[in-house]
C-alpha cells in the first residue's frame, strides 16, 4: 500500500490553485478587469491550411516553412496560435461565450485552473 502525502508536504505547502497560478499563469492578468488572479487560459489556434485569406494563408505557409511562426500540431495540419486571453472568476462565463462566437475554423483551448476546494492527494506506490 502507498503512503498519503498531502498538500503540506507538496510543493512547498502551496495549495493546488496557487501552485498552478504559480507556474501556468505567473503575473497573468485578467484581459477584460486586469484581475492579477486569473482562473482561466483561452487560447485560439488555426491551422495554417484553414486561412480564409489566401494571399495571408500563403504569406502564413512561406513564414512557417522558414521556421519563422511557431506551430502546433493539429489534427488538420500545423497550426499556428492567433489568441491568448486570461479570464478571473467573475469574468470566466462572459470570455468563454466570448470564445465560443468565434470563426468555426478556429480552435479553442480552455486551461482551468484546479479548484482549491479540491484536496491534492497523492499516492505513491
Ligand atoms: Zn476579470
Amino acid at each position: 500500500m502507498g503512503d498519503q502525502i498531502h498538500t503540506k508536504k507538496l510543493f512547498q505547502g502551496l495549495g493546488t490553485e496557487r501552485f498552478a497560478f504559480a507556474i501556468m499563469f505567473k503575473g497573468k492578468r485578467c484581459t477584460t478587469c486586469k484581475s492579477p488572479k486569473p482562473i482561466m487560459r483561452i487560447q485560439t489556434f488555426v491551422a495554417v491550411s484553414d486561412i480564409p485569406n489566401p494571399t495571408v494563408r500563403e504569406a502564413t505557409r512561406l513564414m512557417v516553412q522558414a521556421g519563422e511562426i511557431p506551430t502546433v500540431p493539429l489534427v488538420t495540419g500545423k497550426g499556428i496560435r492567433t489568441g491568448e486571453a486570461y479570464a478571473c472568476a467573475d469574468c470566466a462565463a462572459s470570455a468563454e461565450r466570448a470564445a465560443a462566437r468565434g470563426p468555426s475554423f478556429a480552435i479553442v483551448v480552455f486551461d482551468r485552473l484546479p479548484r482549491s476546494e479540491q484536496p491534492l492527494v497523492q499516492v505513491v506506490r
